[in-house]
């Protein structure tokens, strides 16, 4: 099966040229202009692309497909999520694994291969999430690193259940500088959180709202900081998942300065929620996520990080509950709201429209935050995030122009609501292709259940260097 991808705008990381891509079955064959004429005529099927960009499929290294949290599970199922994804222009995610307390890393690990096996509708990885470091799953891990999983998620939040301690975390830093893992940290102070949390409670401060208020900057400014120290006295690089503060921002850029390997992403919803939407009674809880939306000073912030590649990715963090049935376990104790927001649809038309219509980044630096940054970071690069002959043939045909209104009631994500009802934005995937296939076309999901495949990967320790 040859493709031809006819007339487009060839947007990378790098640049942007007038090109075609010919695909010869799951790979891209030849890139350049005018491949009618050196065997793209011979083409089984043409994809028009004039007036539209194409670009590498969209990758989202952070989502949550069923994950369990205080007693329920997130909507979306990894059928469900890999298409709404497949719609939105993202053609790879990389969800976690969960490890319980007390039960292995294999256990949690092969619980999600078989949730994930045979249903996705677009490529997959796992990321492995610890709860409890100790000689067994330090060991562990480096057989994960060997079989394709070579990154690991701690938190310094969430006290008895996902929560470590520094000498935890310094211990998993020390295994990944033997066995060329990363971890990647949740990095807010949760002891002191549930200090302030349960004040607010005891002073009937009930309501979502609190969530956000209780949750200070400076907690995860100094959960930030205190991380990557950590990680520069064990030698090795860190990641900071959904950072939403400025406070942690500088300690990014400060360490980041200092020629420290410290990275970081943050979200759409820290770029265009505030915590002013956690307000409105308990409506706040379809808002309710960790970090919490901050008020809108940080995210002027944000988009001055991402120019400046002090954040040098932008993923979800999907994890979609209910507002009816789910969200609701929270009324009247903030506390107990499920932590998660929707967005693996979203989060490219959201930062086309927002940062570039919006004029915060280049139409280049938008494919490196959602695409090529994290390929080399989390090693699917070059196979992914490029549009490059012998590169996966993981394509978005988008059209720059088209506007649309983001709607529950017309999104693919499997949750009652959306955080951004209504509003209408500039930018729209046109054509997916997953190795080659076309899987959605003007709208119409033409993918079947299970085109999606594990992926290996390894990190990039040149890219990831120490300095
Ligand atoms: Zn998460």
């Amino acid at each position: 099966m040859r493709t031809l991808i006819h007339g487009g705008t060839v947007v990378t990381a790098n640049g942007s040229h007038a090109a075609d891509v010919l695909i010869n079955g799951a790979t891209i064959a030849a890139v350049g202009r005018g491949l009618e004429a050196t065997g793209g005529d011979g083409a089984d099927k043409t994809i028009d692309a004039s007036g539209k960009y194409v670009i590498p499929g969209a990758i989202d290294v952070h989502t949550h497909m069923e994950l369990p949290f205080g007693g329920t599970f997130a909507k979306d199922t990894f059928e469900t999520g890999s298409r709404a994804a497949a719609w939105g222009g993202t053609t790879t995610i990389v969800d976690f694994a969960v490890q319980s307390r007390g039960k292995s890393l294999r256990e949690g690990l092969d619980a999600c291969h078989a949730k994930a096996e045979g249903t996705c509708a677009i490529d997959y990885g796992f990321h492995m999430i610890m709860s409890d470091v100790n000689d067994a799953t330090l060991a562990e891990m480096d057989a994960l690193v060997a079989e394709g999983v070579p990154t690991f998620k701690l938190f310094t939040a969430y006290p008895g259940v996902f929560f470590s301690d520094d000498g935890a975390i310094f211990r998993a830093m020390q295994q990944t500088a033997k066995n060329g893992g990363l971890i990647m940290m949740h990095a807010e102070n949760g002891p002191a959180i549930d200090v302030v949390a349960a004040q607010a409670v005891a002073e009937g401060k009930t309501d979502p709202y609190y969530h956000g208020v209780v949750r200070y900057p400076i907690f995860e400014g100094e959960a930030t900081n205190r991380v990557i120290r950590l990680a520069e006295a064990a030698g090795v690089p860190v990641y900071i998942v959904h950072l939403s503060a400025k406070e942690a921002l500088h300690s990014v850029r400060v360490a980041r300065d200092r020629g420290s390997a410290a990275f970081a992403e943050t979200c759409p919803q820290y770029l265009l929620l505030t915590l002013d939407d956690l307000g409105n009674g308990f409506e706040g809880a379809k808002f309710v996520c960790s970090p919490p939306l901050r008020p809108a000073d940080h995210a002027v912030e944000l988009w001055k990080g991402l120019a400046k590649d002090d954040l040098q990715v932008v993923s979800t963090d999907h994890c979609p509950f209910d507002f009816v049935g789910q969200k609701d376990l929270g009324k009247g104790d903030f506390r107990k709201v499920p932590n998660g927001l929707p967005g693996v649809e979203n989060r490219v038309d959201l930062l086309h429209d927002a940062g570039v219509v919006g004029g915060h980044i280049t139409r280049e630096r938008w494919v490196e935050l959602i695409s090529t940054a994290p390929a080399r970071m989390f090693g699917l690069y070059p196979r992914k995030g490029a549009v490059a002959v012998g590169s996966d043939a993981d394509l978005v045909v988008y059209d720059p122009a088209a506007r649309h209104t983001i709607s529950a009631s017309t999104h693919h994500m499997n949750v009652d609501y959306s955080c951004y009802e209504g509003r209408e934005v500039q930018g729209w995937s046109t054509v997916v292709l997953s190795r080659g296939k076309t899987i959605i076309e003007n709208g119409a999901y033409v993918g079947a259940k299970g085109d999606g495949r594990f992926l290996r990967r390894a990190v990039s320790q040149d890219y990831l260097k120490v300095s």
